[in-house]
C-alpha cells in the first residue's frame, strides 16, 4: 500500500520569548516524525531571518527534512541570491518557492510570478524546489484553468512537489488533483489541512486565503464559540475526518498547518497514525 506522507508546517515567531518556545516545540514536533516540516517565511509578519536558522535546526539538529519558504515579492536578484547562499551554508536542501502577496503601493522587484523565482533558484543550483497550489484557484487568477497552466509551468521547471493551500472540501481538492493530472503534471501533491481549533484565528485565515468555510464548521464555531474545549475537540474530529477521506482517496501527502501547536499536531497524528 502506498504511504500517505505527513509533514507540518510552523511560522518564525515574532518576539524573543516565542523564539525560545519554537526550539522547544520542534523538540515536540520531531516526536511524531513528520516526512518534512516547513517553515514559513514573512507570513503575516512573521521574521524573515529566522525562517533559515529554524529550518537548518530541524534538518540537522533534528534530522528531520526541513523546507523553507521562500518568496520574492519586492526582492531584488542579490537579496534573493543572499538568503540562497545563506540557506545552501546552513546546510538547507528544500526551498517552497512563492511571490508572496503583493504589497500595496510598492514596486514588484525584480521577480513578478514564483516562476522567475523558480528559474533563479534552478540557476543557483542546488535545491529541490517545491511551489504552492490552490484548491479553490488562486484569488488573482481568471479561472481555474490558467491555475493549472501556472501549475504546469512549475512542474516544467522541475517543480516535484506542490502543497496545498488550506482548503475544507475536499472536493476541491480532488478536482484540483484530477486537472493536473489530465495536464501531465506528475509531481507529488500534500493536502493543506488547517485545523479550526479557535474561532478568531479561522476567520482571520480564510479571509487571507479566501477558502469556503462548509456549513458544517461554520455551524460548529457558532454552537462551541464560548467553549474553547468543545471547539478544540470539534475542530479536531473535523480534521482528522478530512484526512481519512484524503488518504482513502490516495492522497499524496497531507501538509498540517500547525499553527506552532504541538498539542494539535500529535493529537491529529495520533488519530491518523494507522491509516498513512
Ligand atoms: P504565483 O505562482 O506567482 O501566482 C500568483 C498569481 O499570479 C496567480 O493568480 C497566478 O495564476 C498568476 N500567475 C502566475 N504566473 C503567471 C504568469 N506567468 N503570467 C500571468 N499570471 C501569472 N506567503 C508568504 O508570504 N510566506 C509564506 O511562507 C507563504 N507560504 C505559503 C505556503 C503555501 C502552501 C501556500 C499555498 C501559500 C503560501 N503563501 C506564503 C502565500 C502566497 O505567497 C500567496 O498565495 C501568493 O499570493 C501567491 O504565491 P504563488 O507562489 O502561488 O504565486
Amino acid at each position: 500500500m502506498k504511504k500517505t506522507m505527513f509533514s507540518l508546517e510552523v511560522f518564525p515567531p515574532k518576539d524573543s520569548v516565542a523564539v525560545e518556545e519554537i526550539y522547544n516545540s520542534l523538540g515536540q514536533f520531531a516526536l511524531i516524525k513528520p516526512d518534512f516540516i516547513s517553515v514559513t517565511y514573512g507570513a503575516g509578519g512573521s521574521s524573515q531571518g529566522l525562517t533559515a536558522e529554524i529550518s537548518s535546526y530541524i534538518s540537522t539538529r533534528l534530522n528531520i527534512p526541513s523546507v523553507a519558504h521562500l518568496t520574492c515579492v519586492g526582492a531584488t536578484k542579490d537579496n534573493i541570491g543572499n538568503i540562497l547562499a545563506r540557506l545552501q551554508s546552513l546546510g538547507v536542501k528544500n526551498i517552497l518557492a512563492l511571490r508572496g502577496d503583493l504589497p500595496q503601493g510598492e514596486s514588484l522587484g525584480d521577480f513578478k510570478h514564483a516562476t522567475d523565482l523558480i528559474e533563479f533558484i534552478n540557476d543557483f543550483g542546488g535545491f529541490e524546489v517545491s511551489a504552492a497550489c490552490y484548491p479553490e484557484g488562486h484569488t488573482e487568477s481568471p479561472d481555474f484553468a490558467f491555475d493549472v497552466e501556472v501549475a504546469k509551468r512549475k512542474y516544467d521547471l522541475g517543480v516535484k512537489r506542490f502543497v496545498s493551500q488550506l482548503f475544507f472540501d475536499n472536493d476541491d481538492f480532488y478536482r484540483m488533483a484530477e486537472e493536473f493530472k489530465k495536464a501531465g503534471i506528475d509531481a507529488q501533491i500534500s493536502a493543506g489541512i488547517m485545523p479550526v481549533t479557535n474561532a478568531k484565528q479561522i476567520y482571520r485565515i480564510v479571509s487571507l486565503s479566501g477558502a469556503k468555510l462548509p456549513a458544517k464548521i461554520t455551524k460548529a464555531v457558532a454552537k462551541f464559540e464560548n467553549n474553547p474545549e468543545a471547539l478544540y475537540q470539534a475542530g479536531i474530529n473535523y480534521a482528522v475526518d478530512q484526512i481519512t477521506d484524503l488518504v482513502a482517496n490516495g492522497a499524496d501527502g497531507i501538509h498540517l498547518y500547525s499553527m506552532n501547536k504541538p498539542k494539535t499536531a500529535t493529537d491529529i497524528f495520533n488519530n491518523i497514525k494507522n491509516i498513512l
